[in-house]
């Protein structure tokens, strides 16, 4: 599995239990969204059914069994979800657990990945759990989950737990321009935007995958700019005639609102840590320079009353005030205007 980037020692443990032949028939992995969970799942399928297995390296990425499978080609695969629904149906328990008695087609076991295993309600649980204990002999259970404690004590004591790590940005970037040709374009013609991209990603492989789409780029990068630019102009002398203009900017709509609201908050945190410490760790700014420019303008004070805020602000969105009136409220409290 050297193909996946970060999550070393769940890669390890894995191939050396494949190679031993003893990796339970079901277990569970853990993590965040966009930390490679579901690759790690296909590489596991594909190490399994490798036919250079006894070789050495697994998956070997070349036999045709590696490159069926990490093509998504092979019917003995089978990826079930929510299908962007909040919770994990019944019936797709249902259907696996039917599903489960009819033999492979062309591996030697079928494997089912089980995406967003903790939406499943717990009559969804408690339907999956007879066919979690008692499968046939050919079939394979891997669970994806953000959050294993949601998962009945009966299942998780029959799936041991396995959680990813989140990589560091320099693998991260070394990754996705490997895999993806448009962050290599980019890391090329807009290294700015690029570095706010990883910054955006949060250590996530899928994430930044899935920022690089048309569709979600420019939302991403719009919402950085925005927290940055309200930072710059709070802490700039701000007035009324700078700042109101960025009110417009912030979204009516609720959900987009609390995710740039929880941006703002991460850059005002990072000012905060910067504030106390030059090489304090960031989480919001790609920028350092710039970061540690904005925070010498203001005093520590500032910032947690800017905070304070902002943190208001965010729970009166989840609270569903007005919009208008949460966001004056917010740079009134802040003292910008
Ligand atoms: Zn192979």
């Amino acid at each position: 599995m050297n193909a996946i980037v970060g999550n070393k020692s769940i890669r390890q443990k894995l191939c050396s239990d494949i190679h031993a032949d003893k990796l339970s028939h079901a277990f569970i992995i853990e993590g965040s969204r966009g930390t490679g969970k579901h690759t790690l799942a296909m590489n596991v399928a594909a190490a399994l059914a490798c036919s250079h297995k006894s070789a050495g390296t697994i998956p070997c990425y070349e036999c045709s069994e590696c490159r069926k499978i990490l093509a998504g080609n092979s019917p003995d695969i089978i990826t079930v979800g929510c299908d962007g629904k909040a919770t994990f149906s019944v019936e797709t328990v249902r259907y696996v657990k039917e599903d489960v008695h009819t033999v492979p087609n062309d591996l030697e076991f079928k494997l089912y990945i089980i995406e967003d295993a903790d939406k499943m309600t717990v009559q969804a649980q408690n339907a999956f759990l007879l066919t979690l204990e008692e499968p046939p002999s050919f079939v394979r259970f891997i669970l994806l989950c953000e959050n294993a404690g949601l998962l009945l004590e009966t299942i998780r004591s029959r799936a041991p737990v396995l959680r990813t790590e989140p990589v560091d940005n320099a693998s991260l970037d070394e990754y996705i321009c490997k895999v993806d040709r448009r962050a290599a374009q980019l890391k090329l013609t807009s290294p700015s935007d690029y570095a706010e991209l990883i910054m955006a990603a949060k250590h996530g492989i899928g994430t930044a995958l899935e920022y690089l789409e048309p569709k979600s780029f420019a939302p991403v990068m719009d919402i950085r700019a925005l927290a940055i630019d309200f930072c710059d102009t709070a802490t700039s002398t701000p007035s009324a005639k700078a700042v109101i203009p960025l009110l417009s900017r912030f979204s009516q709509k609720r959900d987009i609102l609390s995710k740039q609201l929880s941006a703002l908050s991460e850059a005002v945190t990072d000012l905060t840590l910067l504030k106390k410490s030059d090489d304090a760790p960031l989480d919001f700014f790609a920028n350092r320079n710039f970061a540690i420019e904005i925070c010498d303008r203001v005093s520590l004070s500032f910032l947690y009353t800017l905070s304070c805020a902002v943190m208001d602000a965010i729970d009166k969105n989840q609270r569903n005030a007005n919009v208008r009136l949460l966001l004056l409220k917010l740079i009134s409290d802040a003292g910008l205007i």
